[in-house]
């Protein structure tokens, strides 16, 4: 391989600004995969990505492209997640990277994420290559395009390709134009080995696969591979590119991005973002790791089935495989019984795991209620971190509480600023600044606690915007609020995985609304059932659930066996996702209800 033909990129985009499709055309276009194989959105390899459409994985493909000189050059094309909880994913891509596509939709300019994205990839001193994509639909406008992404941005955007990634018009230009302007890789193949893991996965046969980026030097099958991180050696297997089929090679050299196994099975060892040599050509330094980012929101996740406590450990385990930003340690809850308290980027990064845990680990998972990080300040000057609602020290012993605040920035057509504004200060938001972006947009910034955004904030603005207002966010800081834990009785019991944190002004009312929501989500039983809210020791709201007058069953007594049979089944299934808590059930819904707000 000659190294000064080899191209390493990202494509980086907002969501939905066609991403996977440009890549899809350049799979296509570089004749990587065939017609027959072809289908949308290829690289999406994941079933739940697929499903919705998003891409939440990175991916790494081999391609071969002639170019206009003559000469084939090597392509590794790696697809990035868009949205802003994934970006840690988009920030490891980058890495193993020179260069970025930067996709911007003619129809939609520049948006939030099209400027965290960029930021990441200026972070990580890649050439930005942007390009005007939609250009077939008749909203593109393709001037205005250009002129937001040389002033919001900074770049020159004159000659950017005009493509319509979804036609394939003009996607070659893309191509020719990371020929030119993509430098190839630096190291040296003479050079001590260093290799970056940016991603990781289980496979039950072989082991850990490791995703490495060799910067320096090469990997041959055979060489004892070290983990500098773990100072772990295992000797390699197999190894090869994607294309993306896996294809067996002898070895890796510097520039090529490739996947390791080397039967490894402590998944411990394996950290993404770790350096590895081999012991046959070994590097005295690790090369510099990411950022690690820290979660952002908690929740308690419990089997529904006890017994299944150690397939979870497993599970969780092999997720962070190859998903690093996912944190979890084992907890306990009286009214749970075993489980873990996982830490995650955002709510969709929350919703992602939890479903990707039952469907590839076939559990059935009981989640409690979203849970930012508090800062408890004690009476003697010590600080705790409360990740868990339950676990707020006692008021008498606290000083104060803290709370995350985020810098929300909201970009949006002029005409929606009234809505807005009205929704940030329902959430507890202070003003801060309206930027002014052009004719018609303007950036909305805001002091939020996060907590606030956790609950529904996300569907409130793009109910109040018509969906016109793209939203992202960063932490500022902890600032002390108003905050005190409430709990909720059920049966004169407190079921620690209902308590929640809730600012003063607004206790009486959250404790009427939760109490209400359990009401209804919880199956009426053979007795009443006192339903309570505690907020400093006082009882602030109550109702009481109904008991069941009559056995459903009694109804078809020596009537119709099937129709009971269907009875019984309905039942079983509605309890599939049931809790016993002491003597009452509680289905999945209700341990969701502390985030109800109306
Ligand atoms: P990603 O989220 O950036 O990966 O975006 P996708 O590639 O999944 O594309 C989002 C949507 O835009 C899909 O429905 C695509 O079919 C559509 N799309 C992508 N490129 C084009 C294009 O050039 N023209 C049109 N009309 N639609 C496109
Ligand atoms: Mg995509």
């Amino acid at each position: 391989i000659d190294q000064s033909l080899i191209r390493n990129f990202s494509i980086i985009a907002h969501i939905d600004h066609g991403k996977s499709t440009l890549a899809d055309r350049i799979l296509q276009l570089t004749h990587t995969v065939s017609d027959r194989e072809m289908k949308d959105q290829l690289l999406d390899s994941m079933e739940l990505e697929r499903e919705r459409g998003i891409t939440i994985k990175l991916n790494a493909v081999q391609l071969h492209y002639t170019a206009k000189d003559g000469k084939t050059y090597l392509f590794h094309l790696i697809d990035t997640p868009g949205h802003v909880d994934f970006s840690y994913e988009v920030s490891r891509s980058l890495a193993a990277c020179e260069g970025a596509v930067l996709v911007v939709d003619a129809s939609q300019g520049v948006e939030a994420q099209t400027l965290a994205n960029v930021y990441l990839a200026l972070d990580n001193d890649l050439e930005i290559l942007p390009v005007i994509n939609k250009v077939d639909l008749p909203s593109a406008d393709v001037d205005r395009t250009i002129h937001e992404i040389e002033d919001e941005i900074g770049l020159p955007a004159d000659d950017a390709p005009r493509i319509s990634a979804k036609t394939g018009l003009n996607v070659q230009d893309v191509l020719e134009d990371i020929v030119k302007n993509v430098p190839a890789p630096q190291g040296s193949v003479n050079n001590p080995t260093q290799a970056l893991i940016f991603d990781s996965y289980y496979d039950s046969y072989r082991g850990v696969i490791i995703i490495v980026c060799v910067k320096e030097g090469s990997i041959k099958v055979g060489d004892h591979i070290h983990f500098m991180a773990t100072d772990s050696v295992y000797e390699v297997t197999e190894l090869g590119v994607r294309t993306p089929h896996e294809v067996k090679q002898d070895e890796l050299v510097t520039g090529e991005v490739g996947w390791i196994a080397a039967s490894i099975k402590t998944i411990k060892d394996v950290h993404v973002g770790d350096t590895v040599t081999t012991i046959e050509n070994p590097a005295s330094a690790p090369l510099p790791g990411y950022k690690k980012m820290n979660p952002m929101v908690y929740c308690g996740l419990y089997p529904v089935d006890n017994a299944r406590y150690s397939d979870l450990r497993e599970a969780l385990e092999k997720v962070e495989l190859s998903d690093s930003s996912l944190v979890f340690e084992p907890e306990t809850s009286q009214a749970l019984g075993f489980g873990f308290r996982c830490g995650f980027l955002g709510l969709l990064h929350m919703d992602v795991i939890e479903e990707r845990l039952e469907r590839e680990f076939n559990l059935d998972l009981i989640a409690t209620a979203p849970s930012v990080v508090y800062h408890a300040y004690l009476t003697d000057g010590t600080m705790v971190e409360v990740a868990n609602p339950a676990e707020m020290p006692d008021p008498t012993t606290l000083s104060r509480i803290e709370e995350p605040y985020v810098k929300a920035s909201i970009m949006t057509p002029e005409e929606y600023i009234g809505p807005i504004m009205e929704l940030c200060q329902n959430k507890r938001g202070e003003y801060q600044d309206i930027e002014y972006l052009d004719d018609n947009r303007r950036n909305v910034i805001y002091s939020i606690p996060l907590s606030e955004i956790v609950f529904d904030f996300f569907d409130k603005l793009k109910s109040c915007t018509k969906g016109y207002a793209s939203f992202d966010y960063e932490l500022e800081g902890y600032r002390p609020s108003k905050l005190q834990k409430m709990d909720i009785m059920l049966n004169g019991e407190v079921v620690d995985a209902l308590s929640t944190i809730v600012h003063k002004d607004f206790a009486y009312d959250r404790g009427r609304i939760i109490c209400n929501k359990l009401k209804e989500l919880i199956p009426r039983q053979q007795f009443e059932i006192p339903v309570q809210a505690a907020f400093n020791g006082k009882i602030i709201a109550r109702t009481n659930i109904k008991a069941v007058r009559k056995n459903v069953l009694a109804k078809c007594y020596g009537g119709d066996i099937s129709r009971k049979k269907k009875l019984l089944e309905k039942q079983k299934e509605g309890k599939k996702r049931m809790k016993a808590v002491g003597s009452v059930e509680i289905p999945q819904e209700a341990f969701m209800a502390i985030l109800s707000v109306d």
